[in-house]
């Protein structure tokens, strides 16, 4: 018996008939195979960047039984790593990944999404994002370029870098030569420091030959893969400049609009939890790795001064105005910031900071 006879016969009526069809439709649309390819910003087998996009891909295929398959691309391969956002956006390929604020020449807005000196940790990120403004103030900054931006990993709160010259006042930053991108780098130079931009592969040389005085890279996980403890003398602690860096993927909009209702739900599933992943093995391995480099490496770790700090984080806050004042969306987009930054830092007060202050004598650090 077919079943709309069937159903006809049992007396159902044409509404729950429909209901019963809008149910299954998802199964209908599963049976689609879709082959998507996606182009990365990250040099091959980087881990957590590139191993969480090529992670992200294999979960897409197996939440759709095989049906759903993207191929990835490392930096290169396919097109250059900052060719990534232009091949998604004009439909070369359907999906990218990268950090937000690679993009600030294109839209200045962007480099709140990845990470904002002095701004929100990757809790915060996240809290803005899912439970804030933050992804649907995103997704209008990525609208004109045919884009649909959604976070898909964190790095969690990144170390202020290594230093061959030490920090006690805002004034060791004049004349400083520093390794650091992004916003971190305008603030840098507002205090004074030059920023050299290096490509990573070059970065351990040019410590070393003191080309800079000081990197920052990521966490102590991925600095020490990059062997920064053998050229530099101190470790500075806290990543002021990159409280929580958000990496993203991006996808062609009209692609990502022609998948079936399901497929876009393993996209943001999939994504979702990526962000996640990524925050679980970041600190898992930065606390492994920093262990190690100060019980068998015996680096000298150093919290920059309060003072210089504070210093700091009112020349980010002019560094974010300035930007602010020439582009309308940064200005929209760093209002909603701010408001939910002091509001979520209340509650913070009282929670997270209050609990780790609590249990802070467990740790070696605390002398
Ligand atoms: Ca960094």
């Amino acid at each position: 018996m077919k079943r709309r006879d069937f159903l006809k016969k049992a007396g159902i009526g044409a509404a729950a008939a429909a209901a019963a069809t809008a149910v299954n439709a998802p199964f209908v649309h599963a049976q689609k195979t879709i082959q998507w390819k996606m182009v990365t910003t990250w040099p091959p087998k980087l881990p957590f960047l590139q191993t969480g996009a090529e992670r992200l891909a294999k979960r897409v295929e197996q939440m759709s039984g095989g049906k759903f398959k993207i191929r990835v691309y490392a930096a290169g391969e396919l097109v250059p790593a900052f060719g990534s956002f232009e091949a998604v956006s004009n439909g070369t390929v359907q999906a990218g990944s990268g950090a937000a604020y690679y993009w600030a020449g294109k839209a200045p807005a962007s480099q709140w999404f990845a990470a904002v000196p002095f701004g929100l940790n990757a809790d915060g990120m996240a809290a803005w994002f899912w439970g804030g403004d933050g992804l649907k103030l995103w997704e209008e900054v990525y609208k004109p370029f045919n884009l649909i931006p959604r976070p898909a990993g964190t790095t969690g709160v990144q170390m202020g870098g290594w230093f061959n010259k030490k920090i006690n006042t805002i004034d060791d930053f004049k004349g400083l030569k520093m390794r650091i991108p992004g916003l971190g780098g305008k603030v840098l130079a507002k205090a004074g420091g030059t920023v050299v931009l290096t490509p990573g592969g070059e970065i351990f040389t040019n410590l070393e030959r003191g080309v800079i005085d000081a990197t920052e890279w990521v966490g102590p996980l991925h600095d020490f893969i990059m062997g920064f403890h053998k050229v530099a003398k101190y470790y500075y602690y806290p990543g002021w400049h990159e409280p929580g860096t958000v990496l993203e993927n991006f996808f062609n909009k009209k692609a990502y609009e022609s998948l079936p209702k399901d497929y876009q739900l393993m996209l943001d599933i999939a994504t979702a939890e990526t962000y996640n992943w990524m925050l679980a093995g970041f600190n898992a391995g930065n606390g492994a790795a920093l262990e190690k480099l100060i019980t068998q490496h015996k680096v000298n770790l150093v919290r920059f001064p309060e003072k210089v700090m504070a210093q700091l984080r009112k020349l980010a806050q002019d560094t974010l105005e300035e930007i602010a004042a020439k582009d309308p969306m940064s200005k929209k987009v760093n209002d909603n910031f701010k408001k939910f930054q002091k509001q979520i830092g209340i509650w913070g007060e009282v929670s997270e900071k209050a609990y780790y202050d609590l249990i802070a004598e467990k740790y070696s650090l605390k002398k």
